[in-house]
């Protein structure tokens, strides 16, 4: 964009110097050979002097200066003169060159002292296959005899600026240059049509409107470049007259629209600073404002409006990557740099136009290389950008991830937490409904698991089991006498003692019921059951309980069973047995243990179940 402001700047910049004339101009080797310096013109304002009035000796020709013939913006009709003579013996050939492409109407006319030797219509006003050779700029051929002076006029009308450089060529030497140029400018054409396919690619992958506006902007500038260069005249609307005019300040309108659109979007500018951004929102309806009204106004009024804003425009860009690179826009390096080839090639180019730099292939077609320079630039610059902000949505997964992973570990402590609370409760739940609420001991349910269990296991090893069933002797007198309260105190103190006597942890205890207490004995024989019977009798007889302040003498009566290996008793009978022991020892005067052993076993069958308190 800002190349292209340079390009109309320098075509706008005028030289002052004058140089003597120098007619006629004789024919020299060189393959090329400028001719601004023996150019001389006439202003015809009205534009109605006619080829004879020009012709006329009283004509007040004007020398142009050394330097390309250049009027600005007028609605003149321009008339310019050039003498050339073949001072040599041989007759000669050359083309000669007008190297400015936008003019409207160019006309030549070739005499040899009066007579005329050929006339040609040129400009872009013209059908392009009108033209006397194939070229994008206004080139003639000419033919001297030997010592023949030929009179060369052009006639110049145009809506653009007027400029006219001249050059003469030998014939090999332009052929040669055109094949060079031709490369060059396919070269950049090329260059610039795989940037934009890759990028559209791009944008149509991404969805990312960076890469739409980028696209934009690559394709309006080779297009306005070809139809400033008259590229776009000859290979792409060679008949489009009309849209030929149109076609620059339209392009012109679009690059700079798409350009401050990429920028704003690119440097994500509405979140750096909101002055900025607006002022490149400016721009780009300037831009949007001019695209639509230039293909109906005059080529001379939209150029002229379109020059400072697109100058503008420049400058706001270039700032906008300056600040968003001071801010730490990591891309915004990239974008300073690329719109900085295109500054550096622009400024190769104005500085070759001034006759500052020597003109060769790096000077005449800087503002390509600084173009394509740029758009590669701009590409890396926005694969980096993909980059970082992969980078970014990576760096926010993976906080993501871990936030996710913390959770969880959390969820998991909860979880084990709570199952280790849940089992607590549960061992909890169990051990209640094991337990007797009133003395704390195994209730009668949990027994007949364990008495089951055991009892299989005696049975498996061949292990005996003892049984011990205890009964309080007169245990209604107790809650008769001192009260149902006392009662239950009474069992709690008993309960105490019973389960003090018991030495090995694989006895178990139990209340059975009421009064009734119970004992497992595993792998225990029918001494060692008789032996822990009578400790827990004498534990029970030997001191008096003392509830509420009051002692009171309790005794128990127990009966033992022991099933030897080979006992073939279900757990109901083992328990029926040691309660017909018990039953015995009610019956024989209570405060004793009988083994099951020692009762008549004949009568057992006989023996009345005890009732159960
Ligand atoms: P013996 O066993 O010597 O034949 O006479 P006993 O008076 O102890 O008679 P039995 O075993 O038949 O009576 C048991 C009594 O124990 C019945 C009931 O009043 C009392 N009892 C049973 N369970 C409880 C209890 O949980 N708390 C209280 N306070 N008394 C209970
Ligand atoms: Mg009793
Ligand atoms: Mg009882």
């Amino acid at each position: 964009m800002l190349r292209l402001v340079l390009l109309l700047c320098v075509v706008w910049l005028g030289t002052s110097a004058s140089a003597a004339p120098v007619l006629p101009f004789a024919l020299q080797d060189a393959d090329r050979v400028f001719l601004d310096a023996s150019v001389r013109y006439v202003e015809d304002p009205q534009g109605n002097l006619t080829l004879d009035d020009v012709r006329r000796p009283d004509t007040a020709w004007q020398q142009n200066d050394s330097h390309a013939f250049k009027q600005g913006y007028n609605a003149s009709a321009w008339w310019l003169h050039l003498q050339i003579a073949n001072t040599g013996r041989q007759p000669e050939e050359r083309v000669l060159e007008l190297s400015y492409a936008v003019l409207d109407y160019v006309d030549v006319y070739v005499y040899s002292g009066a007579t005329q030797l050929q006339s040609y219509r040129m400009g872009d006003r013209y059908p392009y296959h009108e033209r006397p050779l194939d070229n994008r700029f206004f080139v003639v051929p000419l033919n001297w005899d030997a010592g023949q002076t030929l009179d060369i006029y052009y006639r110049i009308k145009t809506s653009s600026s007027v400029q006219a450089p001249l050059a003469l060529w030998q014939n090999d030497a332009y052929t040669s240059f055109e094949s060079n140029s031709n490369l060059l400018q396919g070269f950049y054409y090329g260059a610039m049509v795989v940037i934009v396919v890759y990028n559209l690619l791009i944008f149509f992958m991404l969805w990312e409107r960076a890469y739409f506006y980028y696209v934009g902007f690559v394709l309006s500038m080779p297009l306005f470049m070809a139809a400033f260069s008259g590229q776009g005249f000859r290979y792409l609307w060679p008949e489009s007259v009309s849209w030929n005019d149109h076609a620059i300040p339209i392009f012109l309108a679009s690059s700079l629209m798409f350009g401050a659109l990429f920028t704003r979007r690119f440097l994500r500018l509405s979140r750096l600073s909101n002055r900025l951004d607006k002022m490149l929102l400016t721009f780009v309806i300037l831009g949007g404002v001019m695209l639509v009204v230039a293909p109906f106004m005059p080529y001379h009024v939209t150029i002229k409006l379109l020059i400072p804003i697109g100058l503008f425009a420049c400058i706001a860009d270039m700032i906008a990557g300056v600040v968003a690179w001071h801010r730490g826009v990591a891309t915004a390096r990239y974008y300073c740099i690329a719109w900085g080839s295109f500054l550096i090639g622009s400024i190769v180019l104005a500085l070759n136009k001034l006759n500052v730099l020597p003109s060769n292939w790096f000077t005449e077609y800087s503002v390509q290389f600084g173009a394509v320079l740029e758009a590669v630039l701009l590409s890396f610059a926005m694969a980096e950008r993909i980059n970082v902000e992969r980078k970014l949505r990576y760096e926010a997964q993976s906080d993501a991830l871990q936030v996710t992973r913390r959770l969880n570990e959390e969820l998991e402590q909860r979880v084990q937490a709570r199952t280790q609370e849940l089992e607590k409760a549960n061992r909890k739940l169990e051990e209640l409904s094991n337990t007797d609420q009133l003395t704390g001991l195994n209730n009668r349910r949990f027994l007949e698991t364990v008495l089951h269990e055991e009892w299989t296991r005696c049975k498996r090893y061949g292990h005996p089991l003892s049984l011990i069933l205890l009964d309080i002797d007169f245990f209604k007198k107790v809650n008769d006498v001192y009260g149902h309260q006392a009662g239950d105190t009474c069992l709690q103190l008993v309960a105490q003692r019973i389960s003090a006597s018991t030495r090995w942890p694989s006895d178990r205890v139990a209340r059975y019921g009421g009064e009734e207490f119970c004992m497992v004995l595993p792998e225990t024989d029918a001494d060692g059951a008789a032996t822990v019977a009578e400790r827990i009798r004498d534990a029970v007889a030997a001191e008096p309980v003392v509830v509420d302040g009051k002692s009171l003498r309790v005794t128990v009566s127990l009966g033992v069973y022991t099933a030897a290996p080979g006992d073939e008793r279900g757990v109901e009978q083992l328990v029926h047995c040691a309660d017909l022991a018990l039953y015995a020892s009610k019956e024989n005067g209570r405060n004793r243990v009988t083994p099951f052993s020692q009762i008549d076993v004949h009568n057992v069958a006989s023996l009345p179940v005890r009732k159960r308190t």
